[in-house]
């Protein structure tokens, strides 16, 4: 874009490619990724391996603004391809490796990509839905970083001119988890991606000489854009794991120095008996999020490494909103103050502000925020207040120091014969109960009441004789009545999705009557 000030005429970017590279320019020869297999690519080849996809792409006819579907398993070569789009200013739309084929189907019609990449595994179903719907380019890529792709690609010249992209030129489409009804395509633009960028890598303190060991998905903004962007942005070393695993992370932890993870990984790490003071000895900062970090995770996780884990908060429409401190207090079953730049009210149900230590739903404005649903103007609007505040739909309290602490979904509130409710409380009170390793509450139609408080437990080890009774009689103690569960469950393991979060809907749906 061409921007006139005064008579002085100046190209402004905002490819958020060319503000990364603007960072690595002079590191062409430090490594970027290693992964879990020990091969390594530098920079360069991070540059050179963009330039190829974004030639190849552009070189197909693929036009600024036009979508490119991904669904492949996690490799360099996929990071790759990513800021190939971003340099050839697509639409990168990347999707869940446990997606199916209604679920691609889905997809591929409301995005009407040009160009889909896949797993070969999954070529013959997806080449079929790709032509019923007149999509010519379909492309395969392996988890050895393979395929028709790189192939194709093998003679592209590793040279492309980044494509200058305005501040709200979409950079991504990501499909919220949709809970409830269709999923829709959150927009997000180069601007928004890098406000967080930077703001996240100045908040964490992120150093040169930083190593990331990196165990989260692709698919999601947050092993995408939280990990992978603060490190770009400080030409820092990726640790590049395939998958999470507990012990892969304790034998590669004592070369890293950030790890960036999703309760479920921290608490599958306490379990792993050989992790400990030991394994961190390089570690500066250990970073939680997508889902609620339990208060007993946190301190159990600070008593085995004296580490204080990191939580914040975001969305996939809003990147990171609130972070606990780097410097300064962290509090457990908080997320921390907001970002800087980032807003938050928390509001009642006709818009209030409510006061410290007063429940409502956490509303966020700063220029972190989507720009909007894909061809869903009608949601957009309901997303937003009148003056532009985006409704996260989240639950939050806010304390006399600004920590915010998220205490559930909107939707996952219960109102039971009138009183309201909120899961994230009861939880907490279960979870303290001896013999409890944790739990989920949830609401439940009952012909009385509307709403019937009940909780789905796992048992800690040991505590197997534990019955309905004695949790009930144990937490009748502590609150009040209307609180206390009408039912208690006992399941060996909670439902979780890929980013740890349990998957309520599953469980209302199992123990509805
Ligand atoms: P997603 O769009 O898949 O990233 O999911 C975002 C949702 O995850 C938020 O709206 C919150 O409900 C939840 N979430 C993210 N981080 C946290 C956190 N640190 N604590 C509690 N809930 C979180």
């Amino acid at each position: 874009m061409t921007v006139c000030q005064g008579n002085i005429q100046r190209t402004m970017n905002a490819n958020l490619y060319s503000l990364l590279s603007e960072r690595f320019r002079a590191r062409r020869t430090h490594t970027c990724i290693e992964t879990d297999t020990g091969r390594c690519y530098r920079y360069g080849d991070l540059e050179q391996a963009s330039a190829r996809y974004a030639r190849f792409l552009s070189g197909l006819g693929l036009e600024p603004g036009d979508r490119v579907a991904v669904q492949t398993e996690k490799t360099p070569q996929a990071l790759f391809f990513y800021l190939g789009c971003l340099r050839a200013n697509l639409i990168y739309l990347p999707l869940n490796t446990a997606y199916r084929q209604a679920e691609i189907e889905y997809f591929l019609d409301d995005a009407e990509p040009r160009f889909v990449l896949c797993d070969p595994g999954a070529l013959d179903i997806v080449r079929a839905l790709a032509t019923a719907r007149g999509i010519e380019h379909v492309f395969t890529l392996d988890a050895q970083g393979h395929g028709t792709l790189p192939d194709a690609c093998s003679s592209t010249a590793p040279e492309f001119t980044t494509v200058a992209a305005r501040d709200d030129d979409v950079a991504v489409i990501l499909y919220t988890s949709g809970t409830t009804g269709k999923p829709k395509g959150a927009m997000l633009t180069h601007g928004n991606l890098v406000s967080n960028a930077k703001t996240l890598h100045q908040a964490w303190g992120w150093r040169a000489d930083d190593v990331l060991l990196h165990a989260l998905p692709l698919f999601h903004i947050h092993g995408l854009f939280v990990a992978c962007h603060c490190a770009l942005l400080g030409a820092s070393t990726m640790l590049f794991l395939a998958k999470f695993n507990a012990d892969t992370v304790v034998r590669l932890l004592p070369r890293a120095t950030v790890f960036m993870g999703v309760p479920t990984y921290y608490t599958r790490l306490l379990a792993n008996p050989t992790f400990g003071r030991e394994t961190c000895g390089r570690m500066r900062l250990f970073t939680s999020g997508s889902a609620p970090l339990l208060a007993q995770t946190f301190e159990e996780f600070a008593d085995r490494t004296g580490h204080r884990i990191l939580e914040r908060y975001g969305m996939t429409e809003t990147g990171m909103n609130t972070s606990n401190p780097l410097d300064g207090p962290r509090v457990p079953e908080t997320v921390g103050p907001p970002l800087a730049g980032v807003s938050v009210r928390i509001v009642s149900h006709d818009d209030r502000d409510l006061p410290a230590g007063e429940v409502g739903q956490l509303l966020v404005k700063g220029p972190n925020v989507f720009k909007g649903y894909w061809r869903q103007p009608d949601k957009t609007a309901e997303a937003f207040t009148a003056d532009g505040w985006f409704r996260t739909g989240d639950l939050a309290r806010r304390d006399a120091n600004g920590y915010v602490a998220i205490v559930g979904r909107i939707k996952d509130l219960i109102i039971t014969g009138g009183l309201n409710v909120y899961p994230k409380e009861i939880e907490t009170y279960i979870d303290e109960l001896d013999g409890v390793a944790e739990s989920a509450v949830i609401g439940l139609p009952h012909p009385d009441f509307g709403e019937a408080v009940t909780a789905v437990v796992v048992r800690a080890r040991g505590h197997e004789d534990m019955t309905e009774e004695s949790l009930l009689q144990a937490l009748k103690q502590k609150i009040a009545g209307y609180k206390v569960p009408k039912r208690v469950f006992f399941v060996a393991e909670l439902p979780r999705n890929a980013m740890g979060k349990v998957q309520k809907s599953l469980l209302r749906n199992q123990y509805r009557v």
